[in-house]
């Protein structure tokens, strides 16, 4: 009850104007996963424990998604969460998504500056402006740290290559609803190469990502997409990126009173990213770049709303494809 009283709580204190169907919306189901224990809270909106149930499903969707792209080749590299500020400035992620980025920043000081925190502290004054920033940026797509990483390695191999990771992500975007968190983890597979082999690749992964969908019994579309680029400015980029036609999502309904949720994306960024970083192909022209992102904790929380909160009771056809690879 303790995870309820929680989201009451916050409801209290979030969201006294809206009607109450926008406020009880998404909390339902939020609520009924922490009262089943399936995530555990932290008190903050979109920060969230795992139970090994939740963790089982989420090594599943892994399995799966792995035996998906068994032809891939692909070479799979884990990065810890974060990537160095140089990486990040190349990126130009602060030009498009400022409001998400979440930087770590730690208490650089001497006794005096310590004294002077503590203080700060114990008064219950705001102590954060005593530390500095770290170098360190939280990754905010589990794709970031694979670009510079090819940059440095050189030319690509002919026909390009594809990469396989998986991290936890960070975006500031707290929220009530449990598909929207602050840290959540993205598989992806990366392609990088020429143009042709980016968009095949993204076509392939359409269909494989829908094939998936079925297979897991869940009412799933594509349809097209844009990120949420910050600011006036960032309207004119995201519809031109529509009317290109670079980013398409697989939505799946999930929260109450709703529209569906994107549980998996498919970009095509054409050379952008390969500009930025200097990615070559092999005979030296600026490589192109795509990604699947399948979003681990949302198809999770798909499969919860739609087969119950008890994965033993789940059809026996998504039990399998999930866990008797
Ligand atoms: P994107 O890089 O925005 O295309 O995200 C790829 C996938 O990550 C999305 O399709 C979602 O499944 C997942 N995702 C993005 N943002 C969040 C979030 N705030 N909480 C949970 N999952 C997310
Ligand atoms: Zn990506």
């Amino acid at each position: 009850m303790d995870s309820i009283a929680l989201i009451s709580d916050t409801l209290a204190t979030s969201g006294a104007d809206e009607p109450p169907a926008a406020r009880t919306g998404p909390a339902t189901f939020l609520a009924a996963l922490l009262d089943a224990g399936l995530l555990i809270p932290t008190g903050v909106q979109g920060l969230y424990g795992r139970s090994e149930t939740f963790e089982a499903i989420a090594d599943g969707l892994n399995a799966a998604i792995t035996a998906l792209g068994s032809d891939q080749h692909a070479e799979i590299l884990r990065f810890p969460p974060a990537i160095g500020q140089a990486d990040f400035e190349t990126s130009e992620y602060m030009k498009s998504f400022p409001q998400l980025a979440g930087t770590v920043h730690s208490f650089c000081g001497d006794d005096r500056g310590h004294r002077r925190l503590l203080a700060r502290l114990e008064d219950g004054d705001a102590w954060t402006d005593q530390q500095a920033f770290s170098g360190v940026v939280l990754t905010p797509a589990a794709c970031y740290p694979v670009y510079p990483a090819m940059a440095r390695r050189g030319p690509l191999p002919w026909q390009g290559k594809v990469v396989d990771v998986l991290s936890y992500c960070y975006r500031h975007e707290p929220s009530l609803e449990p598909t929207r968190m602050q840290l959540f983890r993205q598989r992806e597979y990366v392609c990088l190469g020429p143009a042709e082999r980016i968009v095949a690749f993204r076509q392939l992964w359409m269909e494989r990502g829908l094939q998936l969908g079925k297979a897991l019994e869940l009412p799933v579309e594509v349809d097209v997409a844009n990120d949420p680029f910050f600011g006036r400015g960032g309207r004119i980029v995201a519809d031109s990126q529509r009317e290109l036609r670079l980013k398409f999502e697989l939505l799946i309904p999930v929260n109450d009173g709703a529209p569906p949720t994107a549980c998996m994306s498919f970009n095509y960024h054409l050379d952008h990213f390969g500009a930025l970083w200097g990615i070559r192909t092999d005979d030296g022209g600026t490589a192109h770049t795509g990604c699947v992102g399948f979003g681990i904790e949302r198809l999770g929380l798909a499969l919860l709303r739609h087969h119950g909160l008890d994965p033993a009771r789940w059809p026996r056809g998504v039990r399998e494809r999930l866990w008797s690879a």
